[in-house]
């Protein structure tokens, strides 16, 4: 059994026993793989005081027998609500929770019958998602890795990235990389915008050329080993003109001050504010129409938020993206974004592509 996953039972346990209920039914796929180890895309794991039991379907016979640590597996035929319901009143659970945010009206229906009137169902949110916030060592290590592969990608691809070439195209070339490099797939759609589109926050890589004097900003990560990485670098095409050089060296100034920022014991909100600050003092606060960032796992938007009003606070092992931007329309966008983990001793930047203006 791995210890670490044994310890994240362990502290989901004590959550349960804190809140009073006897079962938390996990159906978000990550915290599946988070607490048990199964990678299928179906399937969902009861966790109880003394047991956990991964449910999945025949396909998965294989991967959840070789893959699931620390918990049972049935392999269900028919419905996999009955065969959760059964299995609930065999434990006697009475109290049970489910994540309120992972299961359609559909769903909870169907639960509520195979339950019984003996069950009482309790909508719960984030206690996975919370004690995910905070990545062990070995986590770490992984990321780090995935970082890297970003931003070797990048450095690789920027060769490409000159008048002439489509925004698809480079974003064909970055996700080719990826999996050459070993990446089991980009993190999330490989963002290539140009010139005006270049101020949409998340354009999709169009069929437009790209032209000289223009903004292109290029926003990419990978998947590697279950874990992601989240890394934007804005390129000109030619000499940059003052206006462009300016607000650039306002958004890196934004973007170090917000990495600084990211203390153990530090809010959320603060390390907005320390980005937030800078551009606001450079006369650009109402061009940053985003967040400074999210916390970066096994899904590329995880917790904690980095935004205005965000109470959590900033732990050891947090790993998170630090991306401040500004946007204006029929001028373009300039956003630099890195991967950071809290430590004791600081934030570290894990991401380690260069930062500075790219002037291609
Ligand atoms: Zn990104
Ligand atoms: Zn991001």
């Amino acid at each position: 059994m791995d210890a670490m996953r044994r310890k994240r039972r362990r502290a989901l346990r004590r959550i349960l026993a804190e809140k009073d209920a006897d079962a938390l039914l996990l159906t978000h796929l990550p915290n599946v793989f988070y607490l048990c180890g199964f990678s299928g895309s179906a399937g969902a794991l009861l966790v109880t005081a003394g047991s956990a039991t991964l449910f999945t379907d025949g396909r998965y016979t294989v991967q959840a027998r070789r893959e699931a640590d620390g918990a049972q597996v049935r392999i269900v035929a028919g419905s996999l609500a009955r065969a959760i319901g059964e299995r609930l009143r065999a434990l006697g659970c009475r109290r049970v929770a489910l994540e309120a945010n992972r299961v359609s009206v559909a769903q909870q229906r169907l639960l509520r019958r195979a339950g019984g009137t003996r069950v009482r169902w309790v909508a719960v949110e984030g206690w996975v998602e919370r004690l995910r916030a905070r990545k062990d060592p070995r986590e770490v290590a992984v990321m780090r890795r995935a970082a890297r592969m970003a931003s070797r990608v990048l450095e690789e691809v920027l060769p490409l990235v000159r008048p002439g070439i489509r925004e698809n195209e480079v974003a064909a070339e970055i996700e080719y990389r990826m999996r050459r490099a070993g990446a089991s797939g980009p993190s999330f759609e490989t963002i290539v915008a140009s010139g005006a589109r270049s101020a949409l926050p998340h354009a999709r890589p169009s069929g437009k050329r790209l032209r000289k004097n223009e903004l292109v900003v290029l926003d990419l990560g990978v998947i590697l080993r279950h874990y992601c990485s989240d890394l934007t670098r804005t390129v000109y095409l030619g000499r940059a003109p003052d206006r462009v050089r300016r607000w650039y060296a306002a958004v890196l100034e934004a973007q170090q001050a917000a990495r600084q920022a990211l203390r153990p014991g530090v809010l959320a909100a603060e390390v907005d504010r320390a980005a937030r600050q800078v551009l606001e003092r450079s006369g650009l606060g109402r061009y940053f129409v985003h967040g400074t960032g999210h916390g970066l796992g096994l899904e590329v938007h995880e917790e904690p938020r980095l935004a205005a009003g965000q109470k959590a606070r900033i732990e050891e092992g947090f790993v998170v993206t630090v991306e401040p931007g500004v946007y204006r329309e029929g001028f373009g966008g300039i956003r630099i974004e890195d991967d950071v983990v809290v430590t004791a001793r600081g934030p570290l930047t894990l991401t380690d592509a260069p930062r500075d203006l790219i002037e291609i």
